[in-house]
This record gives C-alpha cells, sequence and structure tokens, in this order.
C-alpha cells in the first residue's frame, strides 16, 4: 500500500538523478548533474565545492537544446 506516502508535487514520476550537492554542510545548494558542464563545479550559493551523489527528482522533459544533437 502506497496510500500512506503523500504525494505534495501533481503525478509527476521521478527517478533517482545524478545531482551535485554543496559539501558546505550549512549549505543546502545543489544542481542536477545535467545541467554541469565541468568536470569540478562550485556551488553557485556559496561558492565552495560540490560532490556527486543521487536524488529522487521528478523526471524532466529534455528542453536542454544541447541534448538533441543527433
Ligand atoms: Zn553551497
Amino acid at each position: 500500500m502506497y496510500y500512506s506516502r503523500k504525494r505534495l508535487t501533481s503525478d509527476l514520476p521521478e527517478e533517482m538523478t545524478m545531482i551535485w550537492s554543496c559539501t558546505n554542510e550549512k549549505c543546502n545548494g545543489w544542481m542536477r548533474d545535467n545541467f554541469v558542464f565541468l568536470a569540478q563545479p562550485k556551488c553557485a550559493q556559496c561558492n565552495s565545492f560540490m560532490e556527486k551523489g543521487e536524488k529522487m527528482l521528478p523526471v524532466l522533459a529534455n528542453t536542454s537544446p544541447n541534448q538533441t544533437k543527433n
């Protein structure tokens, strides 16, 4: 039974998504790996280094023009 799990977002499917999260424990900055084009990104909020991780996120429609190359 999954009824106990409230869904605040609409009916978007979620998947484990590669992300970068800020290494500064006082900062909760993170970004999707899809949007990172550097080998070692820095946090946009505090400029700390970021580390790779995973997070459950709603699946994004792939609208990035850079990813439609054939
Ligand atoms: Zn940060």
